[in-house]
């Protein structure tokens, strides 16, 4: 049989053992000048124009950006259910409320309408996921906050690079999250960035990474252990370095995909949008699941399901909202492998493959 093609596959080379190795050398392990450069470096690679932060994971980042953006127990954040479930849980460890939305079929991002609909006097955020690397319609959105006084937040875990009318993802909200898991669009091994839109929400990002202190043992906060060491800010710089080469793979591999798929409807792109391709996520309207295992059985072809239960009717959350796009998206959605090492070979087989499999079950 051919060989195995993975969803998706963490590139790590010589430069970044040689990154690590020279920080395991130089004896400081923890948070430090590797860090610092981190997070200076990520902020002008992707033109933010903001101060980011570097933490321990992404889902760290969310919880400290909410909490510095002042969200607390009793407050409502609005977020879309189809997404992981990592930006409600952050939502909910504030002591936050989450309200789910719903999304817009095309993007898969969250809906402005659905968005308003969702509003009490609780409300005070709204937390676009922009999801698969496709910027959520932030126009829409932000019209929507700003008739409401609302902040908004930015999960930006899959969206590094991803722009809406020249803006990066990462520079609209109070504060954005970037995570740097290994299967993410550039790793850390694990970690976490947030941008931060005033001078504020950056000194308490800081304060809560490191037990609410500033000067050491002076603590003004109740804060964690959220520090990004500086092991893993080491594989980062050396990732941003190589990181746009990636995207532009991910984007060609994605226009193959798109030109030759039949059967099955494709990623759209709104406009002035820049996909960076996360997930190259396609609709099956008949048999996704069975399509799936076929992929993986028959062509040794792996995808992924991203997200088959959406948030609201997971046992923490159990909402009995109605969102009709959230739950056709979660029976449709089908990723195929988009990431930068497929070859071209590889490439056809997953054209051919599903194409095949798409006229069988027609
Ligand atoms: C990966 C991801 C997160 C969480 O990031 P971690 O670094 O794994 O904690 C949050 N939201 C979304 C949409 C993600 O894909």
């Amino acid at each position: 049989m051919t060989d195995f093609i993975p969803p998706a596959k963490p590139l790590i080379g010589e430069e970044e053992r040689a990154a690590v190795d020279r920080v395991m050398r130089s004896g400081m392990l923890a948070q430090g000048p590797e860090v610092a450069a981190f997070e200076q470096e990520y902020a002008e690679h992707f033109g933010l124009g903001r101060a980011c932060v570097a933490v321990n994971s992404g889902t760290s980042g969310l919880h400290l950006g909410l909490l510095s953006a002042g969200v607390k127990a009793g407050d409502e954040v609005i977020v879309p259910s189809f997404t992981f479930a990592a930006t409600a849980n952050s939502v909910a460890l504030t002591g936050a409320t989450p309200v789910f939305a719903d999304i817009q079929a095309d993007s898969f991002c969250l809906d402005p309408v659905s968005v308003e609909n969702a509003i009490t006097e609780r409300t005070v955020g709204i937390m676009p996921v922009h999801l698969y690397g496709h910027p959520a319609d932030m126009a829409g959105l932000q019209a929507v906050a700003d008739k409401h006084s609302l902040q908004i937040f930015e999960d930006a875990a899959q969206a590094h690079g991803a722009s809406l009318g020249g803006t990066p993802v990462g520079a609209f909200g109070s504060f954005a999250m970037f995570s740097l898991y290994p299967t993410k669009n550039m790793t850390s091994g694990e970690g976490g960035m947030v941008t931060a839109a005033t001078p504020e929400i950056e000194r308490l990002l800081r304060l809560y990474r490191n037990q609410g202190m500033q000067r050491q043992y002076e603590n003004e906060v109740v804060g964690f252990n959220n520090r990004m060491t500086d092991i893993h800010a080491a594989i980062g710089r050396v990732q941003l370095t190589k990181v746009d080469g990636w995207t532009k793979q991910r984007q060609s591999n994605a226009a193959y995909l798109t030109a030759h798929l039949e059967g099955v409807t494709t990623p759209p792109v709104a406009d002035g949008a820049i996909h960076v391709y996360h997930q190259y996520t396609i609709r099956v309207a008949d048999d996704r699941d069975g399509l799936a295992k076929a992929l993986r059985e028959e062509h040794n072809i792996g995808s992924g399901m991203f997200y088959p239960i959406p948030n609201h009717r997971l046992a923490p959350f159990q909402s009995p909202v109605d969102l009709p796009a959230t739950e056709q998206a979660a029976q449709e959605c089908l990723s195929l492998p988009v990431h930068p090492s497929l070859s071209d070979a590889d490439l056809e087989r997953i054209v051919t493959a599903v194409n095949a499999l798409a006229r069988a079950g027609a």
